[in-house]
């Protein structure tokens, strides 16, 4: 029997070179203050760069820190899944490689925690060191995702959380492919609270955040927990219908009772408008199926390459 762990906590990595060894001595310092076992959790995404081997050094010096190596970049969401699927601890905490989620905070959650509360949230007061655009689009991003959605999904929070063993178990019974895990965690219940917090610049490094990546952390997110996206298609079709059926009397009366006017332009303005909405209501029906189809697939979220570090034992995989 190996040492029971108390804490895990999951970092996701993908192209972090210039933060990660500081980041993992800036973790360590916070939870030798504990005092209590604890475990990092490093989950390598595919990165480029030279984080891999840098963990792998760590993980030669220090036996708290395990390593999981993705054969390729899966994304942050999937990184942070592998995480909870790995974890040991009674407790688990997810937190970004840059720092700009405060490693102390991590122990309010702990006093949280102790207090009986199942999930604890990071909510962000402010977000510093961060562009307006990114800023602009977070913020309508959470509000929009909340009037979409019967899930409570708290706004301005991040994946930066505790979650009970007993949450982990019950996430890692999801197996959605396209998953928006914060949303998930709000999904299955429990006790939860926050602690608020500042989010600080990132240490090094740019984000690995692009356009693209947020697109589909979006869509994801709406996708998973609404399907009001495809009503409003539907509401709005018949509008427009109903509108048209309106014109098209009007077309008919001036044909039948008046000299009518070769009107190109207005059926030329009609198709043009027409098509658009179209394409996209069926690009928001495509979004569904193409999830569906994904789904239907069942191919694994994640590859490992490897694994370095204390392994989970077969009885704690069974768990
Ligand atoms: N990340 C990841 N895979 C990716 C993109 C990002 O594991 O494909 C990690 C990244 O290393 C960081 C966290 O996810 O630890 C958050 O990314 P980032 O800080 O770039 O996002 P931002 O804070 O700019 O939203
Ligand atoms: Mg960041």
């Amino acid at each position: 029997m190996r040492d029971p762990v108390k804490y895990t906590v999951i970092v996701p990595v993908y192209n972090e070179e210039e933060v990660i060894a500081h980041t993992y001595a800036r973790l360590r310092e916070t939870m030798d203050t504990l005092g209590e076992p604890y475990e990092l959790l490093f989950v390598n995404d595919g990165s480029r760069d030279k984080t891999a081997s840098i963990l792998e050094g760590i993980c030669a010096e220090d036996p708290r820190v395990r390593l999981l190596d993705f054969s390729r970049n899966f994304g942050h969401q999937i990184a942070i899944t592998a995480g909870m699927d790995h974890a040991r601890g009674d407790a688990v905490v997810i937190i970004d490689a840059d720092l700009q989620d405060p490693p102390k905070v991590i122990l309010e959650m702990i006093d949280k925690w102790k207090q009986g509360y199942e999930v604890v949230y990071g909510k962000r007061l402010k977000r510093k060191g961060e562009t307006l655009f990114k800023k602009v689009t977070a913020m309508l991003f959470y509000r929009f995702l909340r009037s979409m959605t019967s899930v409570d999904i708290p706004v301005d929070t991040g994946d930066f959380r505790l979650m009970d063993r007993k949450v982990v178990d019950v996430m890692r019974g999801l197996k959605e492919k396209n998953r928006f895990v914060r949303g998930l965690v709000s999904w299955v219940g429990f006790r939860q609270t926050a602690v608020e917090y500042v989010r600080e610049e990132r240490f090094a490094g740019e984000t690995k955040y692009p356009l693209r990546k947020m697109i589909k952390f979006a869509l994801d997110a709406i996708t998973s927990f609404s399907f009001k996206p495809l009503r409003l298609a539907t509401y709005f079709g018949f509008a427009l219908s109903s509108v048209s059926f309106l014109y098209l009397l009007v077309v008919l009366y001036e044909r039948l009772f008046t000299t009518t006017q070769p009107g190109w332009a207005s059926i030329v303005a009609i198709n043009l408008l027409f098509n658009g909405i179209m394409l996209i209501m069926l690009g928001i029906v495509g979004e569904y199926v193409g999830r569906i189809y994904e789904e239907s697939k069942n191919r694994p979220l994640y590859i490992l390459r490897r694994e370095i570090g204390p392994a989970r034992t077969e009885e704690e995989k069974a768990e």
